[in-house]
């Protein structure tokens, strides 16, 4: 058995293609050409290149000694925080933007909630010199006014959502019409590991540079190449698919993965989704998501706005449903003491998104000997005022 994406685009029962008619041109162009141009050596020189000089790969595997001392195990940081723009999404966004030339796109469009995706998009798009349409919910672009500012800086239009609850659905949305609308010149940038078949697959293969670093860091470091569990915080899935990715069919590696729990898993403010979804389609893909008994998606909510979306990606739902993953939630409240811990102990202030992958370590016990690497997936600069404001820090 396994846990990748066989042909169809399944991971167990999770994932496929559910999409309006409309849309299926521009996904089976994708469908039909993604792996090909993948593999292309053109192709894999150009991504490397970028990758290397332009993100900063290869991020370091860093031994947190003062962190490993504090829980009694070997605990290794995988530095997604180093890169370019502050965190792992640009590995996704500068893949797709590459294989948009391929296919002879000049237009890319994005959905954003909190505005990350929609940065390194934009990031993406002002290095190609491609025009760039985020679309983005009325109410987010007034809470999310800095990284507004950041997409405008790099020449994206911010395009608002004014129907529904002006959200991140509602942004999702507008993206499809466009998409639908615009179907030869424009390329569809999804964020993470969600969205319908080819998406979670491509994603994933993109962020697989993650893992395949940590394999060969880990040989240096430790004579081996597994560690004994990797630990990534999920939202739609993408920094957790590529810190997996190596390491999901060999069952000696556990695989952890840590979600939001809001301010408590039943308090009807959580983003716990494998503790409370249920089977259900959104974003095109069949997976776990948070619903209403008659089917309507539940408003999720975390204090991380990288972990608040109502779904998990299809590989994930996956991991969760046949025992390969095991499953951590993570309130608020203890993320953001794992967040001031991480700082304190090694000099690293974490995205609060990561902070929940650390909390981890205050329940989770883990064996003397037993190599833990944690994916960072990004880092706390963005978050700065929710620590202020939690901490009480000004
Ligand atoms: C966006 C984001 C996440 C959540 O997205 P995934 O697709 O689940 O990785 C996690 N951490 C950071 C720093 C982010 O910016």
């Amino acid at each position: 058995m396994s846990y990748q994406a066989n042909e169809k685009g399944y991971y167990g029962e999770f994932g496929g293609a559910f999409i309006p008619e409309m849309l299926y041109p521009n996904c089976e162009e994708l469908r039909q050409n993604y792996v090909r141009i993948m593999q292309e050596e053109s192709f894999k020189k150009e991504f490397d290149s970028l990758l290397k000089d332009y993100v900063g790969r290869p991020t370091p595997l860093y031994f947190a000694e003062r962190l490993s001392k504090k829980y009694k195990t070997k605990i290794y940081l995988k530095r997604e925080d180093l890169c370019h723009t502050g965190a792992h999404k640009v590995n996704n966004t500068i893949g797709q933007i590459l294989m948009a030339k391929k296919l002879g796109k000049n237009r890319i469009i994005a959905e954003t909630g909190a505005g990350q995706h929609g940065v390194a998009t934009a990031t993406v798009c002002a290095l190609m010199g491609i025009e760039c349409v985020v679309y983005m919910g009325e109410i987010d672009i007034a809470r999310q006014a800095p990284n507004v500012a950041r997409m405008k800086m790099l020449g994206a239009e911010v395009r608002p959502a004014l129907s529904g609850s002006r959200t991140l659905k509602d942004a999702t949305n507008e993206a499809i019409r466009d998409w639908i609308n615009n179907p030869v010149d424009t390329h569809y940038i999804i964020g993470s590991v969600v969205g319908p078949h080819p998406y979670p697959d491509m994603v994933a293969r993109f962020q697989s540079v993650i893992s395949e670093e940590i394999k060969w860091q880990l040989q240096e470091k430790e004579g081996r190449e597994n560690p004994d569990f990797v630990v990534a915080c999920v939202g739609g899935g993408s920094n957790a698919a590529g810190a997996y990715y190596h390491y999901l069919d060999n069952e000696e590696v556990g695989i952890i993965a840590v979600e939001a729990a809001g301010h408590g898993i039943h308090s009807g403010e959580s983003a716990a989704t494998s503790a409370l979804g249920k089977i259900g389609i959104i974003h095109g893909s069949k997976t776990l998501l948070m619903q209403t008994p008659d089917g309507q998606i539940t408003e999720p909510y975390s204090i991380s706005a990288g972990l608040d979306y109502p779904g998990v990606g299809p590989m994930h739902a996956n991991l969760f449903a046949s025992g390969r993953g095991e499953f951590i939630s993570i309130t608020d409240d203890e993320a953001m003491t794992a967040g001031l811990l991480l700082s304190k102990l090694e000099g690293i202030i974490p995205a609060i998104e990561s902070s929940h992958a650390f909390a981890i370590f205050e329940t989770r016990k883990f064996k003397e000997n037993d190599i833990v690497v944690v994916n960072l997936s990004g880092r706390g600069d963005k978050d700065l005022n929710t620590y202020i404001d939690y901490f009480k820090l000004a």
